[in-house]
Parts: structure tokens; C-alpha cells; sequence
């Protein structure tokens, strides 16, 4: 006999109400404590209003080394003392992020083009900087993927600090070469030390719902932790493991050279910015690393003890995006301005 719940009509009509509110939560669904006001469809328009004009002549200033082919961003805002012969062309097997989630609340729309406004004027005002690991020997640095292998391939075997010996594997981060957008994490957990991969855990399948509610996919950006090792019993990392390995982070960050950072909870935002500020305060503002835009959000695994938190990521990770976007703007309408004039 067919229990109701199992007749074809009403598996139909389940299936249909499934995917209507899958439609109708869109890529804020990772908000699972309920859904957030301002995620609605898609919109392609700038959330951003004037662009600094500080901003502009940096980014032009910076375009002129690169090859006439290669596409010029505003990225180079924060690689302008780094010079490169790194193509700056993404592969065509990649697709292009979605547009980013429409932000229907007015209020915090306003609030995330102040921000987006603020940042780009703290962003004109970062003088070069010399990055600390120019001296890192780059003969791949036109091929940031091959660089990369090279640089994982001597970090797996890498006995610097205590924590060699007590891992299973060494996590050395994972994802596009050249990713502009780049997420620190603090140090591997019991699943990633299994597996050798980060954020693969149930802290990992959320921060990768987060990223896909923001337009991108995990192939769009590069995942990496201050430590490459995991801490026993997943301790806070300390000072001299913080040391021995940082080389590596930093040289992952000369090879990639994302636009902008995310640190993903207190200590990995503290320690890759060399602050004390709690993490609110680091929250609300940009903050550079070696000429790099830097944000802060919360920890995934914070936000699966904290739920709550996650309506505040939703919106740093909204502003993330809008600043993504913003730093494309920048050149691309000046270009097309001086193309049609
Ligand atoms: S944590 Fe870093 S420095 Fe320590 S052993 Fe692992 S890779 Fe080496």
C-alpha cells in the first residue's frame, strides 16, 4: 500500500516547492538561522560611488609595466611595488564569477558603499611598499601554479617547528594560483590534517556556501592557514610555530598576490597584521598586509557555535565582494572612457 506522503502527486509537488524556495533564497542560503533581507536576484551594477581619483592614477600608474594583451585591474593598486612578469589574464577553463548578490536593504546598501568609498581612499593613500619577500627566488613567477607546486613540495616535508611530528599531513592551502581573493585561516583541524586539504570539514563546507553566496566558487580563490600543520588538539598556534612558518604564507602571498585578503577569525587577523584589536574592531575597516587590502570576518567554525554571527558575515563578505568588484570598476570605466573619447 502507498503511504500518502509517497504518492507521485505529492513527491511532484514537495519537489516543486523544494526548488521554488531554493529559487526563492538565493545564494544567501548558507544563512540557514533564517533568511537575510537583503539577498534578492542578481544585479550587475556598480554598488560603488565615486571613485578617488587618487585611485585611478595609482592603478594607471601601475598598468604601465604590464604587457599592452594583458588585462589591466585595479589589483595593481596593491602590486604596484611588486613588479612581475606574472600574466595577469585568468584561464579561459574557469568561468567568471556570478554577479554579486543584489543588496535590497537600503540602509546597509549605503552603509557598504561608504565602506566601499572609505577603502578605496585608504587604498590611495598606501605609499609602495617593498614587499619582505622580494628576495624570494621567483625563476617560476610566470608560471604562479608551477611556483606554487615547488613551494608545496618543500613545505611537505618541512620539520621546522614542533608540530612536524605530531601531524599527519601538512595543509598547505589550496586553490587558484591566481586568485584575487585569498582566505586565511588560523591552522588545520582533525579533518584537514587527515586529508592534507583545508577547510574540508564542516567548517569547510560552509565557508565554501559563503563564498558561493558571494558570486565565486572555490576554483575563483586560494584557501590558506597561518599554520600549514595542525596544533594538538587544535590549540591556538603558538608564537615560535607562528614564526618558523610564516615563511611560507608569506612567499604563497608573493606568488599569488591576490587584490584583497580575508582573515577568517581573531587570530589569524591579529597575526597576519601583527595587531591586538579584537576582532570587531578588525572588522570594520581596511587594513593593508605588504600593500595587500586586508578584511576580516569570522571563523566558520565560530559561526557554527555562533549562528547569530552569521548575519554579520553575510555582510562583510557582501562588502568583500563589493570591493572586489569596485577595484575592477576603477580602470575598466576609465578605459572605456578614453576608448571612446
Ligand atoms: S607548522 Fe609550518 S613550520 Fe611547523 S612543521 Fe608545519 S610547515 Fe613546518
Amino acid at each position: 500500500m502507498t503511504h500518502a506522503d509517497d504518492h507521485p502527486d505529492k513527491l511532484r509537488a514537495d519537489l516543486k516547492k523544494w526548488v521554488r524556495q531554493n529559487e526563492d533564497l538565493g545564494s544567501g542560503w548558507f544563512l540557514d538561522e533564517g533568511k537575510p533581507e537583503e539577498i534578492s536576484e542578481p544585479n550587475t551594477e556598480s554598488t560603488v560611488g565615486e571613485i578617488p581619483e587618487a585611485v585611478v592614477a595609482r592603478v594607471e600608474k601601475a598598468r604601465k609595466p604590464l604587457a599592452p594583451e594583458a588585462k589591466v585591474t585595479a589589483s595593481n593598486v596593491a602590486k604596484e611595488s611588486k613588479p612581475t612578469t606574472k600574466p595577469t589574464t585568468k584561464p579561459t577553463t574557469k568561468p567568471a564569477p556570478k554577479p554579486a548578490p543584489e543588496i535590497t536593504n537600503p540602509e546597509f546598501k549605503q552603509e557598504c558603499e561608504r565602506f566601499v568609498a572609505q577603502a578605496l581612499a585608504t587604498i590611495a593613500k598606501q605609499s609602495p611598499q617593498v614587499s619582505a619577500v622580494a628576495e624570494f627566488d621567483q625563476k617560476n613567477s610566470d608560471n604562479p601554479k608551477e611556483t606554487l607546486l615547488a613551494l608545496r613540495d618543500e613545505a611537505l616535508s618541512c620539520q621546522k617547528c614542533g608540530l612536524a611530528k605530531s601531524r599527519t599531513q601538512v595543509v598547505f592551502g589550496s586553490g587558484d594560483a591566481q586568485a584575487r581573493v585569498l582566505f586565511i585561516g588560523e591552522a588545520p583541524g582533525r579533518e584537514e590534517d587527515l586529508q592534507g586539504e583545508p577547510f574540508v570539514g564542516a567548517s569547510g563546507q560552509l565557508l565554501t556556501k559563503i563564498i558561493e553566496a558571494i558570486g565565486f566558487d572555490r576554483r575563483h580563490i586560494y584557501i590558506a592557514n597561518i599554520l600549514k600543520c595542525r596544533p594538538p588538539q587544535n590549540r591556538d598556534p603558538l608564537l615560535d610555530e607562528i614564526e618558523a612558518c610564516s615563511t611560507f604564507l608569506k612567499q604563497q602571498l608573493s606568488i599569488i598576490q591576490p587584490k584583497i585578503i580575508c582573515c577568517l577569525g581573531k587570530v589569524a587577523a591579529q597575526t597576519l597584521l601583527g595587531s591586538d584589536l579584537s576582532l570587531g574592531r578588525l572588522r570594520e575597516g581596511i587594513h593593508f598586509y605588504e600593500g595587500i587590502p586586508v578584511m576580516a570576518t569570522y571563523h566558520p567554525a565560530a559561526l557554527l557555535r555562533n549562528p547569530a554571527w552569521k548575519k554579520d558575515t553575510w555582510q562583510d563578505v557582501q562588502r568583500l565582494r563589493a570591493l572586489h568588484d569596485s577595484l575592477d570598476d576603477v580602470v575598466t570605466n576609465r578605459s572605456n572612457a578614453k576608448g571612446g573619447s
